[in-house]
């Protein structure tokens, strides 16, 4: 990264962090736990879904270092009220960004591109995923029923 984008990064990250949107839990959504035992990241995600699967609302609550707030802030703006195989399709994409040396296509994933950057720090890149692996796992849990994930 370029000093810019190094800055700009810190800034969004910080920014995330200490003021993380869509903080908060939803009554009667799929309730997903995660947490990153290396870091001492934890998640709970809370995802509503509509009628035919997609994400009416998204929240979180959680604690843990910056990289993995800011991620799951910035992962519920991008998901809300997205239709399920946009969300499915941001999900992937995201994965690919900070697992892998390949670009995937990013329109969509806003300043999560950003986390990019923790795909040469594999212990970061646990932090990056932890609020999108609840994710996935809530969507494999479907969008009907509501359950409790485990843990
Ligand atoms: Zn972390």
């Amino acid at each position: 990264m370029n000093d810019d984008l190094e800055d700009l990064y810190q800034q969004v990250i910080l920014d995330h962090s200490k003021r993380p949107r869509n903080y908060g839990e939803i009554a009667g959504a799929v309730h997903v736990h995660g947490d990153n035992p290396s870091c001492g990241d934890e998640i709970a995600l809370h995802v509503k879904f509509s009628a035919d699967g997609g994400v009416e609302d998204i929240k979180f609550t959680g604690s843990g270092c910056a990289i993995s707030q800011a991620s799951a802030s910035i992962m519920t703006m991008k998901l809300k009220s997205k239709p399920r195989a946009e969300a499915g399709r941001l999900l992937g994409n995201f994965k690919t960004l900070v697992t892998s040396d390949t670009e995937p296509d990013t329109t969509g994933l806003g300043d999560a591109v950003l986390l990019r950057g923790v795909r040469k720090f594999p212990q970061r890149v646990k932090c990056a995923m932890l609020a999108w692996r609840a994710f996935e796992q809530a969507l494999s849990e479907g969008g009907e029923v509501t359950t409790e994930g485990p843990g």
